[in-house]
């Protein structure tokens, strides 16, 4: 069922139903307005529909941001904007070339995760015209509100967060971690290559202190309990960090290392098993721990130097 719902005035969630994971976007602003997030490239009629479904105008939509470029957040973005005449594209400076030109970015996806290129489809590329660099502090003024960018790396060298001051509503993408609000559990956000365990934490910190009441998350919805959640997230991040690190410094055995993760959070595991059925955990949980190893294995070829 779609989970598509104004969660405040002039803020709805739109269910890209891209259900395996749990995609969100969301749609701020009443008037001019902005779409945060696209999907991934085969959503896109999705989201088209359930633009419609909450009445949005799309002439209006003067805006597409996306916090990073990965394929199930910004996949859908060429298809987007032949629909909407008016929006410009806001990405990080870092990401810019990869929506212009698509194709190494589909040429690395198809050497990480092959299996899942059928499910996330192919992108295609944004006329450079209509690509805005989304540097930190920069405001994109809606109708009656604006959006503010806030460089925020850690899960990717190229990550932004947009916060709405008024509604003091953070548009989080996957910079701090992903909710499951129905089992109120939250996981790391943590693959290779990019993840770095100090950055993310600093991150989250930057964030909260903006003092947001409520967190949007792409993967799959909101709190508005901002500084518990964020709190929450530093915790997280540093017990996956005690978890992980002895087994990559004992045998580098990453089932091994997936193994102790799932088992400690095995009553969280069930819980969101009974909400998220067709999300594989294990499978989600492999690929952030690999991130992990990533990390710890450039922080000692960077001491080595
Ligand atoms: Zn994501």
């Amino acid at each position: 069922m779609s989970k598509t719902a104004m969660i405040e005035d002039s803020v709805y969630l739109i269910d890209t139903r891209f259900w395996t994971i749990g995609v969100a976007a969301y749609l701020v602003g009443e008037g001019k307005s902005a779409l945060i997030e696209t999907g991934s490239a085969k959503s896109y009629k999705n989201v088209l529909y359930e633009l419609k479904q909450v009445g949005a105008n799309l002439d209006q939509i003067i805006c597409v941001a996306v916090t990073h470029i990965y394929l199930d957040h910004a996949g859908a973005t060429g298809y987007l904007v032949r629909e909407l005449p008016n929006a410009r594209v806001y990405v990080h400076p870092r990401g810019l070339k990869h929506l212009a030109d698509s194709s190494r970015l589909m040429e690395n996806a198809r050497k990480a995760v092959p299996e899942s290129l059928e499910e996330f489809g192919e992108m295609i590329p944004v006329d450079r015209s209509r690509l805005v660099e989304a540097t930190n502090g920069l405001r994109i003024e809606l109708g009656r509100s604006a959006l503010t960018i806030l460089e925020s790396l850690g899960h990717a060298r190229h990550h932004i967060v947009l916060y709405k001051n008024r509604l003091r509503a953070l548009f989080a993408g996957d910079a701090v971690g992903m909710y499951t609000p129905e089992a109120d559990v939250l996981i790391p956000s943590t693959p290779p290559p990019d993840f770095d365990l100090e950055k993310s934490v600093s991150t989250a910190g930057r964030i909260a202190s903006l003092n947001p009441e409520i967190i949007c998350y792409t993967h799959y919805g909101f709190s508005r309990d901002a500084d518990e959640m964020l709190r929450r997230f530093k915790e997280v991040l540093r017990e996956w960090d005690d978890l992980i690190k002895p087994v990559w410094e004992s045998t580098q055995s990453l089932e091994k290392a997936v193994d102790v993760v799932m088992s400690h959070y095995s009553s969280e595991s069930e819980r969101v098993n009974e909400y998220r059925s067709s999300w594989d955990l294990r499978a989600e949980t492999e690929l952030n721990v690999s991130g992990y190893f990533h990390y710890y294995e450039r922080m000692e070829q960077a001491s080595q130097r």
